[in-house]
């Protein structure tokens, strides 16, 4: 099995609802977003999945979100846009990314740095296709 990581990164602000800290008062961060994917097959050029490729995706994901306000954004709008949350989205949005690509690959897991120090991991769901 293989895994392939790309990284970028986006600002944006949020405040966290329902929270009694800091984080409740609106704030921003620089949020690095690692995307794993993984799979089993290489293609004849030895490549699970082109970098540029997954590169292109999240940095399409990002773009969403750069230089926006959170909480505006849906589902945002509705959930908070806690790290945990952020994660799980940008793992769901980058499925349906992989899945246009038609490689047998899928998203093994999103990390998301809102510091240098807190980081949070999103580990997707198993639902291999092997029969
Ligand atoms: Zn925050």
């Amino acid at each position: 099995m293989y895994q392939l990581s790309v990284e970028e990164s986006f600002a944006s602000a949020h405040q966290l609802r329902g929270y009694k800290g800091k984080c409740e008062k609106l704030h921003g961060h620089n949020w690095r977003v690692i995307l794993t994917v993984r799979g089993d097959s290489l293609d004849s050029v030895g490549l699970l999945v082109d970098f540029g490729e997954l590169k292109a995706i999240v940095r399409k994901i990002c773009a969403v979100f750069d230089h926006q306000f959170l909480n505006e954004i849906p589902p945002f709008t509705d959930i908070n846009p806690s790290s945990e949350n952020l994660a799980r989205i940008i793992a769901t949005m980058a499925a349906q990314e992989i899945g246009l690509l038609g490689r047998d690959i899928c998203v093994e897991s999103v990390t998301i740095y809102e510091s240098e120090n807190s980081k949070c991991t999103y580990l997707s769901e198993r639902n291999d296709k092997k029969s």
